[in-house]
């Protein structure tokens, strides 16, 4: 069910056939606030345009300069120029209400003629945009307000699942400039082939982003199994049925004039990361949640104060193989008993009596009837509800984290499986009579981890915006 690439202003909903039955991709937050700040407490991408590949920043311990370099370089005028870059760049994308030059001069103490001039350098790199000018603004004279560029630089995002692929490009505000979702299987697929696939539709939504005005930085890929240290390579999916593959050369493979940098993530960090930045626009505070990514197999990502932790190899938050009963039955990872066999979406189906390629939809309306059917469909919910209220009650005592948000397909569940989830972290987290508990709805839509890998992709304009202003 190939849909069209969507090119549009409007407020987006996902492009597919049911969308009637499906919430609406919400827009992401008009403006990334804290995008600067907000991201992954690890260090991402150090890399710049021109050097055309990725220089993954893994904290390396090194005890001898190389190739000239300083081990730890001091401040020159030059990392002068791009910290304060980096300042009023992240000053400008964390504000509520846009700021002026004579507002940018305030918070940072640098004065107004360097702010103006790293301002028309900023303006110059398309990384911030003037609006018209507001009168009344400090001692009376009229205040440019600075804000996050429209379609001038986009990041992508492109999340190869299970049941699904789907590619995503938003600009600097959030806005989404072009999408597309193609529904599949590609359970035990051809990893060569799925992501060629997915590199001819990142190609298309990056062409239809570029018709908008915009140059695309970079992509990154999502996908849900564990990723190598290089974040080129995946090591093991096990609902794709894929081990060591290098994603990005495959991908590569159907879209050769890919521009930017390419990295891939896990699918449930990245979902994260769209979905701490949907909620802190919505309560205007920094978020603390675990975020459960439902798919065929369940993810999660724990996230403090926007985020997103994702363990000293990236490898944090593999709920579903969080053993719920050790006599259980297989699971797809060689384990026995993981809460996946018990809460993954076609574990759910098949147990209540629905085909393993329904929808949620599917399952909560058949919930509602009063017949057998609908009573062997409430009890599979409940079954599904007691195993995530077992194995995140085990998250929860390890983490200190009381917000759970559902995503996914879980996401239309929520009302069905909150109650069974309450009750077993009321009785089986240890702090549970001084806390409160509060299971959630993401209400992200369709493909989250797209959003969130154009957001990461953004991160490299944010994080270093030196790299993007043209030589003088
Ligand atoms: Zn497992």
């Amino acid at each position: 069910m190939i849909q069209g690439t969507a090119t549009s202003d409007e407020p987006h909903t996902a492009v597919r056939d049911d969308t009637a039955a499906r919430p609406a991709a919400a827009p992401v937050p008009g403006e990334l606030a804290r995008l600067g700040r907000r991201s992954f407490s690890r260090g991402l991408v150090a890399e710049t345009q021109e050097s055309g590949k990725n220089d993954f920043a893994r904290p390396q311990r090194r005890d001898r300069p190389r190739n000239g370099e300083a081990l730890r370089p001091g401040a020159r005028q030059e990392t002068l120029r791009e910290a304060n870059l980096l300042v009023l760049t992240e000053e400008i994308f964390a504000a509520a209400e846009p700021l002026s030059r004579a507002d940018l001069s305030i918070r940072t103490g640098m004065t107004r003629s360097t702010v103006s001039r790293l301002v028309d350098e900023l303006l110059a790199a398309g990384i911030v945009r003037e609006g018209s000018p507001v009168v009344g603004g400090a001692r009376g004279r009229p205040a440019v307000p600075l804000t996050p560029a429209r379609k001038t630089l986009a990041g992508l995002g492109v999340e190869v699942n299970v049941n699904f692929m789907a590619a995503r490009a938003l600009d600097l505000t959030g806005a989404v400039l072009s999408e597309e979702i193609i529904e599949g299987d590609y359970r035990d697929s051809d990893p060569a082939q799925v992501l060629g696939s997915a590199g001819a539709l990142a190609g298309r939504v990056a062409a239809a982003a570029q018709q908008t005005g915009a140059r695309v930085v970079g992509t990154v890929a999502a996908i849900p199994g564990l990723v190598a240290g290089d974040e080129r390579s995946l090591l093991y999916a096990p609902n794709l049925g894929w081990k060591s593959v290098d994603v990005i050369d495959a991908f590569g493979a159907g879209w050769p004039e890919r521009p930017g940098f390419a990295l891939v993530v896990n699918e449930a960090k990245l979902a994260a990361l769209a979905v701490a930045e949907e909620l802190t626009a919505e309560d205007l505070t920094e978020q603390t949640f675990i975020y459960l990514s439902a798919q065929a197999g369940i993810g999660s990502a724990v996230v403090v104060d926007g985020l997103v932790d994702p363990g000293p190899h990236g490898w944090a938050g593999e709920i579903g193989h969080l053993t719920v009963e050790p006599s259980g039955p297989q699971c797809s990872c060689g384990s026995t008993g993981c809460l996946e066999v018990y809460a993954g979406k076609h574990s759910l189906l098949q147990a209540a009596g629905l085909s393993p390629t329904g929808t949620a939809e599917d399952l909560v309306s058949l919930t509602e009837g009063d017949d057998d059917a609908a009573a062997q469909a409430r009890a599979a919910v409940a079954q599904a509800g007691e195993a995530l209220g077992v194995a995140l009650s085990g998250a929860v005592n390890l983490v200190d984290v009381h917000d759970v948000v559902l995503g996914g397909e879980f996401a239309p569940l929520t009302d069905l499986l909150r109650s069974c989830i309450e009750a077993q972290l009321r009785q089986r987290v240890l702090a549970a009579e001084f806390c409160e508990f509060r299971v959630r709805e993401s209400r992200s839509g369709l493909s989250p981890a797209a959003s969130g890998g154009a957001l990461r992709a953004l991160r490299a304009v944010i994080e270093a915006p030196q790299d993007w202003v043209p030589a003088a």
